[in-house]
């Protein structure tokens, strides 16, 4: 026998009518990109939004194509993740930080229509419209005094391309299924890999984000999300936003610890969402400042590990609770919480400090487990660790335009990291299997600047490792031998990247050796060179 309650879709624009319906002069502020703040409520947003969705329709944008974002967080974002979802396009958010070949690949791969972008990346537009045929218009995120003249380039103005658009257009009919947004994350190997989001798996990971022991976001939130909307939708925050109405303030680029802190303060903001390197800058505000934001309360970090340091200046000096979270774009991202248990609430500081530092426990809606190298499950008991894979409605089955299941056998996702999980399902990532390093919150593929090294006829070998970095949590760091006879500065290796990566991408040092460690199959020990020189950078 089946239910027989209403077939009703989960779909993103719904989000967004609720909001103007419930919360309609619940506020949205941002810092616009050419400088000031604007205001306006979740009622001009949805307007606006509508009129986007019209845009893009009249524009000749057709169900199911993808239309993409070069943009910080602020309104017009926020009004395009609704326009494009709710016409029953795809919203690809780039990361700008990429460099402009790998964007411009990014967007062939996507076949994007029509991109958005914030003026400040009116140079990456410049460089790479030429080699992007499937893009129609692109169109500045602006007014139009602020509208960039690009050589070469028909630049729309965002003000002018919504003006004809309908207020009143009828969000478009999709299946709860149907895609709504594309992400891409860096690979270990050669491109990047998209993730596509359903509507219906980012409405049961917003159900799923707001609850008490997750971001326990309410009408009575004041949130600013400092995670960028290009990663994965900034943690789900505006969809979060409109689905309980909390007023959001965007930090457009402002994400330097004074300009944020400005912020938290002006317009009492009670929560707060970012990445270690982030909070450092903010800390170093508050340090300068002397007190706290008076609303501000507690602020999740996740993306890297958070220090112990961290933690403890936050809480002991400002008062301020640091919420520990692990996910990933494949996931959505949310995957743990920090959250205690009633049972803790006793136990000594040590202990509770101890918690802290864990990266959380999954909300109903992820499954762990952790495997060894024989494929066997470990125990739950906070010592073994193993292989960590997930499986739930709101993680990737398969990258975009891949025919093969990115699953195992079974059914799960291996997430390239390495934990240990206490009988609580507290969860303890221990270790990275997958050879990346993660700067600032940016991903840095190792391979892909030991092959770069390697096109060098002086070297032999090269290895990368992600080396600690008090700032950005980890820099890559070049380790290199030389082939018989040979010489070369280290300035030389290092200028012979320009161009040739992101400037972050680019390592912070090398180091020469006579020979690299090698394992039983000639394949380099990374482990050997990271508890070498893991903290070379620290010590410098
Ligand atoms: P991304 O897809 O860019 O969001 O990166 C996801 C990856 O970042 C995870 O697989 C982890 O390797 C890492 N990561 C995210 N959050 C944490 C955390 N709290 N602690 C340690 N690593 C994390």
């Amino acid at each position: 026998m089946r239910g027989q309650m209403m077939d009703f879709p989960l779909l993103i624009p719904s989000l967004l009518d609720h909001a103007a319906k419930f919360h309609a002069d619940t506020e949205i502020v941002s810092r616009n990109t050419e400088g000031g703040i604007h205001r306006y409520t979740y009622a001009d947003s949805a307007v606006r939004a509508k009129k986007v969705a019209s845009a893009l329709s009249k524009a000749g944008v057709k169900k199911h194509q993808r239309v993409a974002t070069l943009a910080w967080n602020n309104y017009r974002h926020f009004e395009l993740y609704y326009g494009v979802s709710g016409m029953g396009g795809v919203m690809h958010t780039i990361n700008p930080r990429l460099h402009p070949t790998q964007a411009a690949w990014i967007i062939n791969n996507a076949e994007d229509q029509i991109l958005f972008f914030d003026t400040t990346f009116a140079p990456i537009v410049k460089a790479i419209a030429a080699s992007c045929p499937t893009v129609k218009s692109w169109v500045a995120m602006t007014d139009k005094a602020n509208t960039p003249k690009l050589e070469g380039v028909d630049v729309v103005c965002y003000e002018d391309f919504i003006a004809d658009g309908d207020e009143n257009f009828e969000w478009a009919e999709m299946d709860e299924k149907d895609a709504a947004c594309l992400c891409y994350t860096s690979g270990t190997t050669g491109n990047p890999k998209g993730v596509l989001y359903s509507h219906r798996s980012l409405m049961l990971h917003t159900f799923g984000a707001c609850l008490p022991d997750v971001f326990n976001l309410t009408a009575r939130d004041v949130v600013l999300p400092v995670v960028p909307m290009f990663h994965v939708n900034a943690w789900s925050i505006p969809y979060i936003g409109a689905m309980v109405g909390v007023k959001l303030v965007f930090p457009g680029p402002g994400l330097d610890g004074a300009s944020l802190v400005g912020l938290f303060e002006g317009e009492k903001v009670t929560m707060s969402a970012g990445v270690p390197t982030v909070w450092l800058g903010v800390l170093n505000e508050l340090r300068k400042n002397g007190k706290a934001p008076e609303a501000l309360k507690r602020m999740a970090v996740g993306g890297s590990a958070v220090p112990p340091s961290m933690v403890e200046a936050y809480e002991k000096e400002f008062g301020i609770t640091l919420e520990h979270a692990w996910g990933m774009t494949e996931m959505s991202p949310l995957g743990t919480y920090y959250a205690p248990k009633e049972k803790h609430l006793s136990m000594s500081a040590e202990k509770q400090f101890a918690l802290k530092l864990k990266q959380g426990r999954p909300p109903y809606g992820v499954q762990m487990k952790i495997v060894n190298e024989s494929g066997n499950e470990q125990p739950w008991d906070d010592k073994a660790t193993g292989d960590l894979y997930v499986r739930g409605p709101w993680i990737v089955e398969r990258y975009y335009g891949k025919n093969e299941t990115a699953l195992s056998a079974d059914g799960w996702f291996h997430t390239g990291d390495v934990a240990a999980i206490d009988a609580d399902g507290y969860l303890r990532i221990t270790d990275r299997s997958k050879d990346l390093i993660k700067s600032g919150g940016e991903w840095i593929s190792s391979i892909e600047v030991e092959n770069i090294a390697m096109s060098l006829p002086q070297i032999a070998m090269a290895a990368v490792i992600a080396a600690k970095h008090k700032k950005w949590d980890e820099r890559p760091l070049l380790i290199v031998s030389l082939k018989p006879d040979q010489t070369i500065e280290k300035s030389a290796i290092l200028a012979h990247f320009e161009g040739k990566l992101a400037k972050f991408e680019i390592p912070d040092d090398v180091i020469i050796v006579d020979a690299l460690p090698l394992g039983a199959t000639g394949k380099v020990q990374k482990m050997t060179l990271r508890e070498e020189y893991g903290d070379y950078l620290l010590n410098k």
